[in-house]
Parts: structure tokens; C-alpha cells; sequence
């Protein structure tokens, strides 16, 4: 059996359309939806990173302010922009391109966003309200999973859904999220005891980890929904330079039912999310404008 492939640009281009929609909206009504971007230093996977979302803003009539800081800036300065940027009644969604320079607390910094404008979901109070299952930003990348579990139709409450990784960016919020939609979760780490025994049971297996093509086909219960939301670039081999996911693709797609492909799968509805909250922070604050 050959998986059905989870295109997640087919998908992003459908959200993102949907999203530019109601963006053009809420323009009318005056509420032109606004995401600052504030960028430290100079890593070259944060600047593509950075563009891209600010590309992305641009195609769907989202309107971008982009803060870039030198590696060496004092964290005191960005701290003051981020409180300009709070008070900022045309500014909807703040995101900070993580990770910082050394002299940063990262947790600091993100405790310092507004909570009604952290369309990155991190702040410690939008954490504990998705695990209230309150209303919340969710971080953009599990929700995008969620939004391609939904979009292709897959049961996940009672199912046996398994995340490898237990990062606050991916898998805790990955967790947190199908746990409030009824699935039984395992969570799995680096001192995991036999993780295969883990995976071969999942119905949903999602995998954060970080590193080329780490789970194999006999990882992969027979028909279940492999989710990659891996990012790795190869360094050597026949395909170094390449991008390949945290799944090995080739050999999984002959066992899963449904599987996304790197590039082109998670990724692209990491972006697409981004946009989702920061369109939602401006409806938000429009509905508070009219009360
Ligand atoms: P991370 O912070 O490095 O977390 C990796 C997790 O994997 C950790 O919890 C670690 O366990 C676990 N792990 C490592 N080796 C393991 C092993 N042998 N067995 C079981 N678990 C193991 O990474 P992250 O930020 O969550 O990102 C994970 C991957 O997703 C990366 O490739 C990243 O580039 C990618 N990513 C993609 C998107 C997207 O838009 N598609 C967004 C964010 C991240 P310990 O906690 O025990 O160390």
C-alpha cells in the first residue's frame, strides 16, 4: 500500500486565500491587520525565515513592519521596541525570529509581548490557557498540524496519537492540542525506552526531533497518519545540500495511510497559521472597537 501524500502547499493555498479574504474584510471596515516582525542578528535560517513571513503577509493583504537589530544590540532596546509595539493600536500580531543572541532571556522577551498580540502562541499565558482548552493563540506549527488532520478528515478523538519531541515550540503544544481534541497521547524523548514499541501503536504519529530520516518503516503501525514536521538539511550523501524531513520518507510511505512529504508539507501551514493569528488578533480587536 502506497501512502496518500498530504500536500500541505494545495492546503496553505486554500487557508491562505480564506485568510486573505477576510483580511480584505476587516481593511474595509478600517481594521487593516498588522504583524511586527522583529528580527536580531544575522543567522541566515532566521532571514529566510523572516522574509518568507513577511512575503507571505503581503500576498494575503496583511500589512508587515519588520525591526532588524544587530547581533550585538542591547537586549534593553528591543525590550523597548516590543513596549512600543504593545502599544501600538494598528499593530495586531508581534512575532520575535527565535532564537536570540546570548545577551537575550529568551523567556523574558517573549513574556514581554502582549498576550493578545503573541500570534506565536508562546507567551506563558497562552501556553496555560491551551491547556485549559481556554481560548488561545496556539503556536503556529502544531496548529497547522491540526488544521492538516482536519482538512484531510482524520479521527483523532480516542485515537492513539504519538509525538516524538516535547519542545515548547512543537511537541508540547502538539500534545496539549490533541489531547483537547480526545486522543490518548504518548509523548515521547531523547531517554525514551524503546521508542519503536511507542510508534508501532500510534494511529497518528507525529514527529518533532530534529534529525534526517530517524523514523523507519518498522517504526509505522500499518496504515496509520505520519505526520513530519522535521526540517533537516543533508550534509552529506547523494542527496547533500537537500532538505529531508525527521521521517524516511521512501521506505514510510510504503507502510502509513497518510503521510506529509519535507519540503512541502508541515512547513508551508507553519506560515499559513502565522497569518490565521495574526487576521484572528485583528478581528479581535475590531469586535472590541465596535463595543
Ligand atoms: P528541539 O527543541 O531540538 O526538540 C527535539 C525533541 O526531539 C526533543 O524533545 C528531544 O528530546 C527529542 N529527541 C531527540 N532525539 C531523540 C531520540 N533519539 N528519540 C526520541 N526523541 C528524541 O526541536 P524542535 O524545535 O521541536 O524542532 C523539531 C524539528 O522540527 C526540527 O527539525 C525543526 O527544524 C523542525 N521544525 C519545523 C517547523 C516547521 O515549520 N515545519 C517548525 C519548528 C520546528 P529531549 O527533550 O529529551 O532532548
Amino acid at each position: 500500500m502506497t501512502a496518500r501524500i498530504l500536500d500541505g502547499n494545495v492546503l496553505s493555498a486554500r487557508v491562505r486565500g480564506e485568510i486573505a479574504e477576510r483580511a480584505a474584510v476587516l481593511a474595509a471596515e478600517g481594521v487593516q491587520p498588522c504583524l511586527a516582525v522583529v528580527l536580531v542578528g544575522d543567522d541566515p535560517a532566521s532571514a529566510v525565515y523572516v522574509r518568507n513571513k513577511v512575503a507571505a503577509c503581503d500576498k494575503a493583504g496583511i500589512r508587515s513592519l519588520r525591526y532588524d537589530f544587530p547581533r550585538d544590540v542591547a537586549a534593553d532596546e528591543v525590550m523597548a521596541r516590543i513596549a512600543a509595539l504593545n502599544e501600538d493600536p494598528a499593530v495586531h500580531g508581534i512575532l520575535v525570529q527565535l532564537p536570540l543572541p546570548p545577551q537575550f532571556d529568551e523567556a523574558a522577551v517573549l513574556e514581554a509581548i502582549r498576550v493578545d498580540k503573541d500570534v506565536d502562541g508562546f507567551h506563558a499565558e497562552n501556553v496555560g490557557r491551551l491547556s485549559q482548552g481556554q481560548q488561545a493563540f496556539i503556536p503556529c506549527t502544531p496548529h497547522g498540524v491540526m488544521k492538516m488532520l482536519e482538512a484531510e478528515g482524520v479521527p483523532v478523538q480516542g485515537a492513539e496519537a504519538v509525538v516524538i519531541g516535547r519542545s515548547n515550540i512543537v511537541g508540547k503544544p502538539m500534545a496539549m492540542l490533541l489531547i483537547n481534541a480526545g486522543a490518548t497521547v504518548t509523548v515521547c524523548n531523547s531517554k525514551t525506552r524503546n521508542l519503536a514499541a511507542h510508534t508501532r501503536r500510534a494511529d497518528i504519529l507525529v514527529a518533532a526531533v530534529g534529525r534526517p530520516r530517524f523514523v523507519k518503516a518498522d517504526m509505522i503501525k500499518p496504515g496509520a497518519v505520519v505526520i513530519d514536521v522535521g526540517i533537516n538539511r543533508l550534509t552529506d550523501g547523494p542527496d547533500a545540500g537537500k532538505l529531508c524531513g525527521d521521517v524516511d520518507f521512501a521506505a514510510a510511505k510504503e507502510v502509513a495511510g497518510i503521510i506529509t512529504p519535507v519540503p512541502g508539507g508541515v512547513g508551508p501551514m507553519t506560515i499559513t497559521m502565522l497569518l490565521a493569528n495574526t487576521v484572528e488578533s485583528a478581528a479581535r480587536a475590531a469586535q472590541a472597537r465596535s463595543q
